[in-house]
C-alpha cells in the first residue's frame, strides 16, 4: 500500500509515532487522540484494509495482532481490572484509517460498549 496509507508510513518511519512495542511482524504505539488514560493502536505491519481482510487473508497474522495486544495489556498494567479491544469496521463501524488497527481501551472504567441503543 505504501505511500497512501498513513498507518504504513508510520510503520516505514515516515511519520513519527509513540511505539510502544514492535515485534516482526506487529507494531504498537500510542493513539494521537486518546479516548481513555490507555489508549494504545496495534497494528499487523503488512496492510490490510480491516478485520476481515486480515483474518481472512493471514489468520496467523491476525493472531499475532491479539498477542501483541495482550502483550501491551500485560505491560500497561490493564490485566487486573480489564480493558477493551475493538475493531472499527466499514462504514457503519466508524473506521476512519483503512489499515487494520485493534483499538487497546484501558485504565478506567470504559461505560457501556455503545454510547446509544440502537436496538
Ligand atoms: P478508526 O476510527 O478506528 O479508524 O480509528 C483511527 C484512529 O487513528 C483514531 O483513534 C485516531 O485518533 C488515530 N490516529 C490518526 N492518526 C494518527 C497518528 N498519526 N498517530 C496515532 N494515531 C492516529
Amino acid at each position: 500500500m505504501g505511500s497512501d496509507c498513513l498507518f504504513c508510513r508510520i510503520v516505514a518511519g515516515e511519520i513519527p509515532a509513540t511505539v510502544v512495542r514492535e515485534t516482526d511482524t506487529t507494531l504498537a504505539f500510542r493513539d494521537i487522540g486518546p479516548k481513555a488514560p490507555v489508549h494504545v493502536l496495534v497494528i499487523p505491519k503488512e496492510h490490510y484494509a480491516d478485520v476481515a481482510t486480515l483474518a481472512q487473508g493471514d489468520p496467523a497474522l491476525a493472531a499475532d495482532v491479539l498477542a501483541t495486544s495482550a502483550a501491551v495489556a500485560e505491560d500497561e498494567g490493564l490485566l487486573g481490572d480489564g480493558f477493551r479491544l475493538m475493531f472499527n469496521t466499514g462504514a457503519y463501524g466508524g473506521q476512519e484509517v483503512f489499515h487494520v488497527h485493534a483499538h487497546l481501551l484501558g485504565g478506567a472504567p470504559l461505560g457501556p460498549m455503545l454510547a446509544r441503543d440502537l436496538a
